[in-house]
């Protein structure tokens, strides 16, 4: 049915991005409100995050939950693993507001949702919360190891970031050897400090910056890195720049600084807008490795925990991202298109094979 074209409601954004399903939650009795979405299922069911954040306005949390969910398709449709996407808010302050009788109600509205969504770990919620979850319904992974979860995500992911950059070394120089590589790393977080591990032990120079002092100190010193002040990074005669730390640090006003030829870090989002920082990199031959392909480590992770994958075949999937990232930069060099849309396309292509034997 075709949706009128002043309707700025929910169901004209979940049209518009093929949403299948946005559901709210309320219990007035354990002040609970909150809204899960569930982007598409063609591979599986959709995993993803429960973010517990105080949002302004119920728009917000709404916006919030389609954006994620949507971009949780294309990275399990990218990294070949067998999951939909989907995300989940939780309105409320996390540090104040949640509770085991909170959580475990939000995990009675995932259980009515018969394993359609899969919840997982996000901003504001640990493993100890999807515990709670998990005492109300199956479909919660990111438990602790000692409950048979796959417990910190942070080293799957900085390793899939590390074959990100080495992919896009080979891909740049033919040689993806890390020894004497220049490297940027922004935030020395727990992704950023597994990544920084694991260049150093292949004998990359390391460059780090960090906004809390004492944890710069700390990271830099552990594993010889060079600390710089955050703002000078973009600045950096760099091979790779890593944005480990937030999302939108790829922009008009840092790409005219940046000195360097490859991005390839955790963050989510880099880009701030995508058609016109996808464009100015190009522009300036920076190539870059679409930030939902490689920061896939964490899902693989969660998707292993799901299907009950040996340690071996985490490793395995994770590293699978070397050559999806190559693949995703010859694409993009092939029919000179930005790398972000390369990586969509691919996405989007295999859920369209997909559909064609499922239906
Ligand atoms: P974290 O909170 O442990 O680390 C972030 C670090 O960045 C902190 O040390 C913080 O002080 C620093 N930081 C914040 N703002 C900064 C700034 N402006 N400049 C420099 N440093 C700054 O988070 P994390 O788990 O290491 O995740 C890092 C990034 O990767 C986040 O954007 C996260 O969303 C993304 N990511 C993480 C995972 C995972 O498995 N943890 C998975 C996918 C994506």
């Amino acid at each position: 049915m075709p949706v009128p074209t002043s309707d700025n409601s929910s169901f004209k954004l979940m049209a518009q991005f093929g949403h299948q399903k946005l559901v709210f939650c309320s219990d007035v009795a354990v002040g609970l409100q909150a809204i899960i979405a569930v982007h598409d299922t063609t591979l599986g069911p959709a995993i993803g995050g429960v973010r517990m954040l105080p949002y302004q306005s119920t728009e917000e949390a709404i916006d919030d939950v389609l954006r994620l969910s949507r971009g949780m398709t294309y990275k399990a449709a990218v990294s070949g693993v067998n999951l939909g996407g989907g995300n989940a808010a939780i309105i409320g302050d996390h540090r104040t507001q949640k509770s085991e009788v909170l959580l475990r109600r939000f995990g009675q509205f995932v259980a009515q949702l018969s394993g359609t969504f899969i919840a997982s770990l996000d901003i504001g919620t640990t493993p100890k919360d999807m515990e709670y979850l998990r005492m109300e319904t199956k479909h919660a992974v990111g438990l602790p190891k000692s409950l048979g979860g796959s417990g910190d995500s942070a080293p799957f992911t900085a390793k899939g970031v590390y074959y990100g950059i080495k992919a896009s070394l080979k891909e740049l120089y033919g040689n993806d050897s890390l020894a004497g590589r220049t490297i940027a790393v922004q935030g020395a977080g727990n992704v950023g400090e597994q990544l920084i591990a694991l260049l150093r032990e292949e004998n990359a120079k390391v460059y780090v910056s960090d906004i809390v002092e004492e944890r710069l100190v700390e990271v830099a010193n552990k594993y010889k890195a060079v600390a710089v002040p955050n703002n000078n990074i973009y600045e950096l005669e760099v091979d790779v720049y890593s944005p480990c730390a937030l999302g939108g640090t790829v922009n008009s006003d840092t790409i005219s600084k940046m000195r360097c030829r490859i991005i390839a870090g955790s963050a989510n989002n880099q880009l701030r807008d995508e058609e016109e920082d996808g464009r100015l990199l190009m522009d300036k031959k920076i190539l870059y490795a679409p930030d939902y392909l490689i920061n896939a480590g964490g899902l693989i992770s969660c998707y292993s925990e799901i299907a009950g994958y040996s340690a071996m075949r985490t490793a395995a999937l994770t590293e699978n991202i070397y050559e999806a990232t190559r693949s995703v930069l010859r694409k993009s060099e092939a029919e000179n298109v930005a790398s972000y849309k390369a990586a969509n396309q691919i996405a989007e292509t295999r859920i369209a094979d997909m559909r064609k034997i499922k239906q």
